[in-house]
């Protein structure tokens, strides 16, 4: 049987609710107008009362009573169930007039809250509503003249009667509904909002209900004190606690996951839609946390399915829902959105950051090896993370971003990752940025610094590395760290390289034809060694601008001993055998092959800034540096360290036979102009004019190869 009690304005919850409103509907005014009929109507009744309505009240009592105790609710999702009880408390105020129902009313309000085990100020609170809700249905009797009371009850039903029986029910549910939406605003939707939304919800299931009325009243007058006709009462009472039943069931199958019984994707996409308002209206106050997003993929899933099973493989994305929900706060939302994938709704997270750490907490919870059948089962997983408002300001943008990200986790391997709009390919923003480093390209705002390469223990200059800096008329220098990932994401490395180029040859043309004999290196990555005609045109180029290929050095990362980049293997032996040397750059950062590194026409290796730091302290252990030294020039390679920051350092690095080095200790990387006056300098050379030649780098065998 029914509820008559506000079960769903669930979010009510949430402890931010509660703050009185200035709003006509306030909850304040429900609670004082409902207790005070409560108390008009105990006073209003006498003992003569009770014993005229006797056994017809007594029955209906106990009909009510007994439904309580086995409460139906319609709806999950949505603020008030119908109740069937109002069927009968309706029965009771036409029989024998507004006192008696109220405390029926009453009555039946306390029994569910308590059976539910709401809390307090629920309970206050639904009385009070459902009080003044059958208060209004009764002020349209009194209008109509219809006055029954226990002494004189209602004697008759005809079809005239229809007009007020139907105006007390439209009065109850409009009422009843401003009531719960004037309370439920705050926490979820504005008052038209909540109230247009329950209102079509719940019209016919109310109306349904309430329909039984006349029927409770007529079957009340003819079995004139005894219970016979009770049965015939019970039988669409019983239809309707079915009925009931079923839709309830099939509202909570069509929003939720057959599987795991999570919310499913719709649910997720109203929780969030909620949320969002939520959190749009507290900007208002200035409350406004935000919302996170997060969509946590499992990776290799799909193994565990091929080798165990499905049903294995079913059983263990219920018990990664578990733990999920386990994981998460009462408020947030765990919903399966599919296959290996779950949506999380983090209401109230606002910065990206701490939503992170949510993702990566989950992740941990799901790096504890699973025992499925016997087995213990390993499980990683990739997390994408939006936020609103900064990612997106609805859920299907929230969900594309979040999804972006996770793909960018799988893709660089590291758990958790923000969304970031610049590695998105469909972002507006990164869209900008690559329009803007194109413009920037064209219109020649990038420019190179130098910074000197010199032999350990001499000290002669041996070469200077180009690094690029965009110089922006508003942001100032940019650092490379800040558009060349993004150049290298999108191709435009490849119009950014032609750039450096043509930078770096026509600096070399002006060292090398003034005595500055020393090769400058450049940074090549891999999307332009993997360019077929990339050495052809490069040659092309030296030649253009009048510079001998030993004049020129390329720097390439790693990540060319990576997969089997045979272009580019092919593009750097096209170009060595020309006489333009490679190096390989960031030496130690990736995961090397070291059988390839035979394989590659490489004349040094530059070991990263990262092992060189390691030796800043006079006490550190060696061993690393020495070993990557003593494999260097067992393969006949000059050892570069780069990232020489102090004299600690330098010293080591002489001791343990380093051949170069390269850093702030000897100097930064210089405008041009700089470094040419320090080159000068440092070679001793006189100014452009004077005939004494910079007898070039004696590290490399210099001059002799040509284009
Ligand atoms: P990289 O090739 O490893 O370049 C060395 C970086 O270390 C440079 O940063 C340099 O300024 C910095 N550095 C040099 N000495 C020291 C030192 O003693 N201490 C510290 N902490 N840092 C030092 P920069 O110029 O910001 O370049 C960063 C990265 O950007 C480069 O790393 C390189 O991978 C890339 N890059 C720079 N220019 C180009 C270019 O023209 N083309 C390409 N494809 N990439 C470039
Ligand atoms: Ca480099
Ligand atoms: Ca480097």
């Amino acid at each position: 049987m029914g509820v008559g009690i506000v079960t769903g304005a669930p979010k009510l919850t949430h402890p931010s609710f509660v703050r009185p409103s200035l709003f006509a509907f306030d909850w304040q005014f429900s609670v004082w107008a409902g207790w005070a009929l409560i108390l008009y109507s105990v006073l209003h009744l006498s003992g003569g009362d009770l014993r005229a309505m006797g056994p017809g009240l007594a029955m209906i009592t106990f009909v009510v009573v007994i439904g309580e105790l086995r409460p139906v609710v319609m709806s999950h999702t949505f603020g008030n169930p119908v109740s069937i009880s109002s069927a009968f408390i309706f029965a009771v105020l036409y029989l024998w007039g507004l006192a008696p129902a109220i405390l029926l009313q009453a009555l039946t309000v306390i029994i569910s809250e308590l059976l539910q085990r709401k809390q307090l100020w629920r309970l206050v609170f639904n009385v009070g509503q459902y009080c003044v809700s059958i208060a209004a249905a009764a002020s349209v009797l009194i209008i109509v003249g219809v006055h029954p009371s226990p002494i004189e009850p209602m004697s008759g039903l005809s079809g005239r009667d229809l007009p007020w029986i139907l105006g007390s029910w439209v009065v109850y549910h409009v009422v009843n509904l401003a009531l719960v939406a004037g309370l439920s605003r705050t926490a979820r939707q504005t008052w038209w909002e909540s109230f247009s939304e329950d209102f079509w919800f719940y019209t016919f299931s109310t109306f349904a209900v309430l329909a039984l009325s006349p029927l409770v009243v007529l079957v009340e007058m003819a079995s004139d004190g005894s219970w016979g006709l009770l049965p015939l009462l019970l039988l669409p009472l019983l239809a309707v606690h079915k009925t009931a039943q079923m839709s309830r069931e099939q509202e909570h199958s069509s929003l939720h996951d057959v599987l795991t019984d999570l919310p499913n994707r719709t649910l997720l996409a109203r929780r969030t839609k909620a949320a969002i308002e939520d959190d749009r209206r507290k900007a208002a106050t200035d409350e406004a946390t935000g919302v996170a997003l997060l969509l946590l993929d499992l990776d290799r899933f799909k193994e565990v399915n091929d080798t165990l099973g499905h049903p294995v493989g079913d059983d263990l994305l219920r018990v990664v829902a578990h733990r999920l929900s386990a994981a998460v706060r009462p408020g947030d939302v765990v919903a399966r959105l599919g296959g290996d994938e779950f949506g999380i709704l983090l209401p109230g997270v606002g910065s990206p950051a701490a939503a992170a750490e949510v993702a990566e907490r989950l992740r941990l919870t799901l790096a504890e090896p699973f025992r499925m059948s016997g087995v213990l089962v390993d499980l990683d997983s990739s997390v994408g993370v939006a936020v609103y408002p900064e990612h997106g300001r609805a859920f299907e943008e929230l969900l594309r971003k979040a999804d972006v990200a996770m793909y960018a986790a799988k893709a660089a391997d590291d758990g958790t990752q923000i969304y970031d709009p610049t590695s998105d390919p469909n972002s507006e923003e990164r869209l900008g940025a690559v329009t803007a480093l194109r413009e920037a390209i064209a219109a020649h705002q990038l420019e190179l610094h130098y910074q000197p390469k010199t032999s350990l223990p001499g000290g002669d200059v041996v070469g200077v590395e180009a690094l690029v800096r965009w110089r922006h008329p508003e942001r100032g220098l940019v650092p490379p760290d800040e558009f060349i990932p993004l150049a290298e994401r999108t191709g435009l490395i490849n119009t950014l390289t032609d750039e450096v180029l043509d930078l770096a040859l026509r600096q070399a043309h002006e060292w090398w034809t003034t005595g500055l004999r020393i090769p400058v290196a450049v940074n090549v990555s891999m999307r332009d060694l993997q360019r077929p005609d990339f050495a052809r045109r490069l040659m092309a180029r030296l030649d253009h601008y009048d510079v001998v290929a030993g004049a020129l050095m390329l720097e390439v990362t790693e990540s060319i001993l990576g997969a089997e980049p045979t272009i580019a293997v092919a593009t750097l032996r096209e170009l060595s055998a020309v006489g333009v040397r490679c190096s390989l750059d960031d030496f130690g950062t990736g995961y090397s092959s070291l059988v390839r590194l035979e394989r590659l026409p490489v004349v040094e290796l530059k070991i990263d800034r990262s092992f060189v730091r390691q030796l800043d302290d006079p006490r550190a252990d060696p061993s690393m540096v020495r070993s990557v030294i003593g494999l260097a020039h067992g393969l006949d390679l000059l050892v570069v360290a780069e990232g020489v920051e102090t004299d600690v350092a330098h010293v080591w690095l002489t001791r343990l036979g380093c051949d170069v080095v390269q850093g702030w200790y000897i100097a930064r990387a210089m405008p041009g102009p700089v470094a040419t006056q320090w080159l000068r300098k440092r070679c001793a050379l006189p100014a452009p004019g004077g005939d004494e030649a910079h007898p070039g780098p004696t590290l490399y065998a210099v001059g002799e190869a040509s284009v």
